[in-house]
């Protein structure tokens, strides 16, 4: 998928998160692209983009504003999760690949941290999204007039 004029507009702590958003913003008819791991990667669906490196949201110019503002309602709901989460117990994390376990601070629930083993990238927790924020409207299709007599 392409996007004509990508603009960045999230920043978010992880992997899932991004993944996340990007469901998010296209169910309000937001075309979005999470790009993950692009330190990792490298690579851009037309190409290279050096200068990130870490995951990202982008969509396109025209949707930019509409797509900052859901996700500043998705961020004063994830603020409150997070407080809530904070006061909870360490997590532990058996990591994917040397099978080790990793305890993190609850903090640290929904981010991607390293195995302290071998520093392989993990998941940490399994905090529960704000996947509610506003309501998917009736929106009718944007189609620029295409249709119109
Ligand atoms: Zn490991």
């Amino acid at each position: 998928m392409e996007l004509p004029d990508p603009v960045e507009v999230y920043v978010p702590a992880s992997n899932i998160e991004a993944h996340l958003i990007e469901d998010l913003l296209r169910s309000h008819n937001i075309a979005a692209v999470a790009v993950d791991d692009v330190s990792a990667v490298g690579t851009w669906w037309g190409g290279s983009l050096p200068m990130i490196h870490h995951p990202a949201i982008f969509v396109d110019r025209q949707h930019a504003e509409a797509a900052r503002e859901l996700l500043r309602e998705y961020e004063t709901q994830r603020q409150r999760q997070r407080q809530a989460v904070v006061a909870g117990d360490p997590i532990e994390v058996t990591c994917e690949a040397c099978g080790a376990v990793s305890t993190f601070a609850p903090e640290l629930n929904g981010t991607t941290q390293q195995c302290s083993a071998c520093l392989a990238f993990v998941d940490v927790g399994e905090l529960d999204w704000p996947v509610d924020v506003g309501e998917p409207e009736d929106a009718e299709p944007n189609q620029d007039g295409a249709g119109e007599p």
